[in-house]
């Protein structure tokens, strides 16, 4: 192992190299947020130090001081082409996007700069003709727009910048690593402009700090205002242990008068989230101004239709249908419908003229199933996606 500052791109971060025995995670499920079974963390830390990242949590095994110390894989490009390579494969990649940043370390941090790292993967996916979702709070990711636009025409691109808040002021103090929101604006501006699919990821937002309606309107707007894809959304977790601690003593620095706040949402749970009441009101305002700008509040599917199998397709798009629906109150059995297709030991066109048959499939979900399977699209999920019921 070798430790250095040297060439850490952060004055107060500490590399250690390291050599990966794997680097692709592989899920049991495809994902229907980010349209991904597979991610990969060429850095394990992120000196992005995000206040709120769930990284600190003690369940990842990180090792360091979070922020501060952060690992790198350097041989990731020469695993991950053996882990890619179909010929020595015991199963076939599923068709999807695969997943780069996010987890325990943002693909674009300092240390990027000068290792290389997730460039270097970008040239494998173009090679193998790979479809990439990036995740990031980094312009550092324009230096790959080359890359990127080259993907893009042949497997597909999709760029999600996150944000907590589109003030300056408030994102320094609790993601003082990261680029300044205007400068992730403008990286999107960017991705825009070079024509590559691309949304803003407004996840998480603080509570009682960000989530006020008028953060999450000026966010919404913006976005809409620029033409982006989508806009998705979430509220944040706080787990007991080393990431609660982290946070509240800053918040305590700083906001003192909102602790109690926190204590009042927050109840210790396993996995951190905020109660339901709280959550519903966040999403609340999240569906007014997602509904006033018409801006997707997930990945729309004419941007994974081509990428997916039918099947992959059908159940992702059954999922979000679940999703909208819960957002807009309405009620819905969708989610219970893809889990069944997301489940089936088929593939779904096998069973077009028997949908029915399948555990949880009813008459409106076959109705949608069918239009799905006939011409990868549904009527009723855009009308639901872009806020139209009539
Ligand atoms: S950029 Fe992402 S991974 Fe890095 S500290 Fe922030 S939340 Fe964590």
């Amino acid at each position: 192992m070798i430790r250095s500052r040297a060439d850490s791109g952060h004055p107060a971060m500490t590399l250690t190299e390291t050599k990966a025995r794997t680097v692709l995670r592989t899920y049991r499920t495809l994902d229907s947020w980010f349209i991904s079974r597979y991610a990969m963390n060429l850095y394990r830390g992120c000196a992005h130090n995000c206040a709120y990242c769930d990284g600190r949590y003690e369940g990842y095994y990180l090792p360091g001081i979070f922020g501060e110390d952060v690992t790198v894989k350097i041989n990731a490009a020469d695993v991950l082409r053996r882990e890619l390579d179909p010929s020595r494969r015991r199963t076939p990649l599923t068709p999807c996007y695969l997943m780069l940043g996010g987890g325990v370390g943002d693909s674009y941090q300092p240390a990027e700069r000068t290792r290389g790292l997730t460039r270097q993967v970008l040239e494998i996916m173009l090679e193998y003709g790979l479809p990439v979702h990036l995740l990031t709070k980094s312009v550092l990711a324009a230096r790959d727009m080359d890359l990127l636009s080259r993907i893009s025409r042949s497997a597909g691109v999709l760029v999600t910048v996150s944000f907590s808040t589109l003030d300056s002021g408030l994102s320094a103090l609790f993601e003082p690593g990261a680029s300044p929101p205007e400068e992730r604006i403008d990286l999107l501006d960017r991705l825009k402009t070079a024509s590559i699919p691309c949304g803003m990821a407004l996840m998480p937002v603080i509570p009682f700090l960000t989530d006020t309606p008028a953060h999450i309107e000026t966010a919404v707007r913006t976005a809409a205002h620029m033409r982006l894809d989508y806009v998705l959304f979430s509220g944040m977790t706080l787990k007991p242990g080393r990431q609660m601690e982290h946070f509240l003593n800053l918040l305590g620095r700083h906001f003192p008068g909102k602790i109690e706040e926190y204590y009042a949402i927050y109840h210790g749970t396993r996995r951190g989230e905020a109660c339901s009441a709280y959550s519903d009101h966040i999403h609340s305002l999240f569906r007014d101004a997602v509904t006033r700008y018409r801006m997707p509040p997930r990945i729309p599917a004419h941007l994974f239709s081509r990428v997916l199998t039918l099947t992959d397709l059908a159940a992702v798009m059954l999922d979000q249908i679940h999703y909208l629906c819960r957002l807009h109150n309405r009620p819905s059995s969708f989610g219970a419908a893809a889990r069944a297709v997301a489940g089936l030991r088929e593939p779904l066109p096998t069973l077009a003229g028997r949908l029915r048959s399948i555990n949880g499939i009813g008459p409106v979900t076959e109705k949608v199933l069918c239009e799905i399977l006939e011409s990868r699209t549904s009527s009723y999920y855009r009308r639901l996606l872009s806020a139209r019921f009539s």
